[in-house]
């Protein structure tokens, strides 16, 4: 049975950044201190550099669900997030997107995240902290899990 691994989605999956970029100045002194709440932010993402490509390598070797949470006052942002992995993602993720504040609640073996909030921290399996100086990229992150004897964290036998 493949190991379950979750994946976060901003500055992991996709490129927050990159959205902003393609957002009006206007816009973004109006939603100044919250620009995470600008309608439809989201959905202008691009994906972090090699990203798909090692999502669709390391998803061979493991159960992969994407882990996310949304902004609480942007519901166009729920909505977004399912679009985006509808369009860059295939159906490689197909019904395996999880919108949630609380990731400690989840159980698996992965969560590969770039911060501790919303209970990254606190997930029970091991936390990849992406972008950090062990994992500062997809290429680092797919080495690590594809090789042939990495080590290993059974929490749930
Ligand atoms: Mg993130």
């Amino acid at each position: 049975m493949k190991k379950i691994l979750y994946i976060d989605m901003d500055n992991v999956l996709v490129d927050f950044q990159s959205g902003l970029n393609k957002v009006g100045d206007a816009t973004k002194r109006a939603y100044k201190g919250h620009l995470d709440d600008i309608p439809g932010l989201f959905g202008l993402m691009e994906p972090m550099p090699g990203a798909i490509e090692a999502l669709h390598r390391i998803a061979e070797h493991y159960d992969c669900y994407i882990l996310s949470t949304a902004p609480w006052a942007n519901p166009s942002a729920w909505a977004d997030k399912v679009r985006w992995v509808t369009t860059h993602l295939d159906d490689l993720f197909h019904k395996k997107l999880i919108i949630i504040h609380h990731k400690e609640l989840l159980y698996g073996e992965y969560l590969i995240d770039d911060r501790p909030k919303n209970g990254a921290k606190e997930f029970r399996g091991k936390w990849i902290q992406f972008g950090s100086p062990e994992f500062p990229d997809w290429t680092a992150v797919e080495d690590y899990l594809c090789q042939p004897y990495h080590p290993s964290v059974t929490m749930w036998q």
